[in-house]
């Protein structure tokens, strides 16, 4: 079965893809079909996922699945969120945002550095379906003082996973994979998937 997938962040396909392949699902990235970037003007996760899905899902007229996540910092009052990927400003990448995460918690203490990642993930059948899956994925852990590991993407470096004692880009890709907030909502989608 083929899926379009509404992301261009490749850290995040090859997670997706990693745990559906086993389902006999062959997720294709929007990029792949030509099909360019949505406007995600929403102000929640699940807002910005059903329009990634929605815009991919009317594009391409295939069944379409969207990820949209993102790092809650308790010291920061919850930030970046939704705005993760651009914490840095529109033109950083993760190592900007990363830097950027790291001077703005300066001086925070250890037990003041409280934070989880969440996934929203989003399956429409069709662009108009009127009852799309949704699920989510909680991560908690903390934000180190420096960078450790280098799996994984984005914040991974710097968000401590308690249950292991390392950081996310210390683990496998496979434990991370069982661990995560979006292989979570896989789980819980995969549950109530009905293609
Ligand atoms: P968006 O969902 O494409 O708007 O962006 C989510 C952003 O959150 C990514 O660019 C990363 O910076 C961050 N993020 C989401 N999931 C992960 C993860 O599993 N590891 C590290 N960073 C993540």
């Amino acid at each position: 079965m083929k899926i379009v997938c509404a992301t261009h962040n490749l850290g995040k396909l090859t997670e997706l893809r990693g745990a559906l392949a086993e389902r006999g699902v062959t997720l294709v990235p929007q990029s792949e079909l030509g099909i360019t970037e949505a406007v995600e003007d929403g102000l929640t996760f699940i807002e910005n996922a059903l329009i990634k899905a929605r815009h991919a899902a009317k594009a391409s007229g295939l069944p379409a699945l969207a990820d949209d996540s993102g790092l809650e910092v308790d010291a920061l009052g919850g930030r970046p969120g939704i705005h993760s990927a651009r914490f840095a400003g529109p033109a950083g990448g993760d190592a900007e945002n990363r830097a950027a995460l790291l001077s703005a918690l300066a001086g925070v203490r250890e037990e003041d550095r409280g934070a989880r990642f969440c996934c929203i993930l989003v399956y429409l059948r069709r662009y108009d379906d009127p009852r799309p899956l949704v699920a989510e994925g909680v991560w908690e852990g903390r934000i180190l003082t420096r960078e450790s590991g280098d799996q994984g993407f984005g914040y991974d470096p710097l968000f401590f996973v308690p249950e292991r004692g390392c950081s996310a880009a210390e683990l496998a890709a496979e434990e991370k994979q069982r661990l995560s907030h979006r292989a979570q909502a896989l789980r819980k989608l995969g549950e109530l998937f009905r293609p």
